[in-house]
Parts: structure tokens; C-alpha cells; sequence
């Protein structure tokens, strides 16, 4: 089955910056799986995914436009520490996460004091020339249930 609209695809990635730094890695834990055609994952990645198979390994380098966008100005806000998940002992530089009215936020951390903490809403990975080397594992329909929600449920996906 080829990946097209209303897919789910299974697929372990790694990530790398556009100086080749490995970032991220999904081997030696489940696959990531999502539903594509819902925008669930960065343009570059969706649009290189399409037509692909079960068994298909690629790379692809996606720009900041067709990934996280460009670093916005502004985007430093003055927050207590204690609202801060994510790490036990923060430092200058680490990611963490806020929970919001909107839904959990990434921040970095850009200074840091002793109750409160300067931090940056920016995606940690705005500005980066990313680069992905996927193998895809599993191509299958989705179901109604999973269109409806514009998710994949099961392994790598949402669980309710
Ligand atoms: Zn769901």
C-alpha cells in the first residue's frame, strides 16, 4: 500500500541539524505513527512521505519554512520555575514544557533565576535545516474512528 490520504503510517526516524548533529531518534523504541494528510507532522517531511511503501528507507533535508518556521522576536516571557516540567534541576539552554489554556508550550530556557525563569516559546527546532532519515515500517488504511479524529490511535500514535 502506497502512503496517500487517510494512511497511517508507522516509521522510525532519525533527526539531524543542518550541521549533521544527530538531534533525535525513534530506533531502539516504537516507531512514531500518524495519519497523513492532517498536517500531523512538518509540511517537508508529509510531502516527502507520499507515494512511499512499507520496507522504504530516504532522507530527506527539510528548509525552516516547510519545517518549524523561522526563530520569532518576542516570543520571551518571565515565568515562575515552579510551573516548569520537564527536568528536575534547570539550566540555561534545556527545553521544558508549560501547561496552558491552549495546551502544553515548549519553551528553552534562556535565563534563569532562583523562583522565576526567562524563557523562549520559540519551537526548540525553529530556524534549523533539519534532516531526516526515515524507514518506514507500516502502511495500513485508517480507520473511520481515527478520520474523524485527524489522529492515528495504536502503537506510536494516541491512546484515549
Ligand atoms: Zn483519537
Amino acid at each position: 500500500m502506497e502512503i496517500s490520504k487517510d494512511t497511517v503510517i508507522q516509521f522510525h526516524y532519525t533527526l539531524s541539524d543542518g550541521e549533521g548533529a544527530q538531534l533525535e531518534s525513534s530506533k531502539g523504541g516504537d516507531p512514531m505513527a500518524y495519519l497523513h494528510g492532517h498536517n500531523n507532522i512538518i509540511k517537508g517531511l508529509e510531502a516527502a512521505m507520499e507515494g512511499k511503501q512499507a520496507g522504504e528507507s530516504f532522507s530527506v533535508t527539510v528548509e525552516p519554512k516547510d519545517g518549524y518556521g523561522d526563530k520569532k522576536e518576542g516570543l520571551t516571557q518571565r515565568i515562575p520555575v515552579k510551573h516548569m516540567m520537564g527536568q528536575k534541576r534547570w539550566k540555561k539552554g534545556m527545553a521544558g514544557w508549560v501547561k496552558t489554556e491552549q495546551g502544553d508550550r515548549q519553551f528553552t530556557v534562556v535565563k534563569l533565576g532562583k523562583f522565576m525563569a526567562d524563557v523562549d516559546f520559540n519551537h526548540p527546532l525553529a530556524g534549523k535545516t533539519l534532516t531526516f532519515d526515515v524507514e518506514i515500517v507500516d502502511v495500513r488504511a485508517a480507520t473511520e474512528e481515527e478520520v474523524s479524529h485527524g489522529h492515528a490511535h495504536g502503537v506510536g500514535g494516541h491512546h484515549h
